[in-house]
């Protein structure tokens, strides 16, 4: 048995979750878990029914994108997930997405302001909006890895889709989902063509100082349930 098994399972029950849930389609979007103690990352194969992904699919890549397990070709995406986890030590799991409503929102070049509480609470002050960069690319892979260091834990890729992270993969599914939330509820508003109003710049404030609280925990190797 591998010593990845945990990592791989996951990636595979995550996956299948995911398509079920109607956030991952087709073949598109990755996902990935960072191995605990190592600098090394569990992620999904490229362009590979997440539906026949069994755990001997997953492919295990170190830091330096070297295949340490795997036989199929790791996903497209691998450098920008490689890059997230070298440069944010609280993020721990990694989804890509092209989730329907938060890519609408990437074609208008629409970031999503402080809108519900529990959205920056979980996903930070905004999601932002990463400008565009052709799909695995190293420019890709840059752009991303320098937007990312804002500590928010939610993004939308301009013409491609979305990018969310957890310290832990269900808290990145639970971000997954409210994005995909506060996306529809935003669009619907822009939609009405009235004032879209915010959060209290204080309570915006409070909500997010409770995320990088437990973003520092996890950054320093103390557990977080992240909860509250
Ligand atoms: P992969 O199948 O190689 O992961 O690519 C899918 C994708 O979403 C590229 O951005
Ligand atoms: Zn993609």
């Amino acid at each position: 048995m591998s010593q990845y098994q945990k990592e791989k399972h996951l990636i595979v029950q995550t996956a299948q979750e995911l398509v079920h849930k109607g956030f991952l389609m087709a073949t598109g979007g990755n996902l990935s878990v960072r191995v605990p103690g190592q600098d090394a990352f569990a992620i999904t194969p490229s362009n590979y029914d997440y539906m026949k992904m069994t755990e001997d699919d997953v492919c295990i890549l170190d830091f330096e994108m070297k295949l340490l397990e795997g036989h199929l070709k790791p996903s497209v995406e691998s450098g920008m997930h490689g890059a997230i986890y070298q440069v944010r030590r609280d993020v721990n799991a990694i989804v890509h997405t092209h989730q329907v409503y938060a890519s609408a929102l990437t074609l208008i070049k629409a970031p999503i302001p402080s809108l519900f509480d529990e959205q920056v609470r979980f996903l930070g002050r905004s999601v932002d909006i990463i400008p565009y960069a052709p799909s695995g690319t190293g420019m890709l892979k840059n752009t991303i890895a320098k937007h990312v260091q804002n500590h928010n834990n939610a993004y939308m890729m301009q013409n491609h889709g979305a990018l969310i992270f957890g310290h832990d993969m269900e808290r990145a599914v639970h971000n997954v989902e409210i994005l995909e939330k506060c996306s529809l509820a935003y669009l619907l508003a822009l939609l009405s063509e009235r004032k879209v109003s915010k959060i209290p710049l204080a309570i915006r404030e409070i909500a997010f100082a409770k995320l990088r609280k437990d973003q520092k925990k996890v950054a320093a190797g103390e557990t977080t349930t992240g909860g509250e």
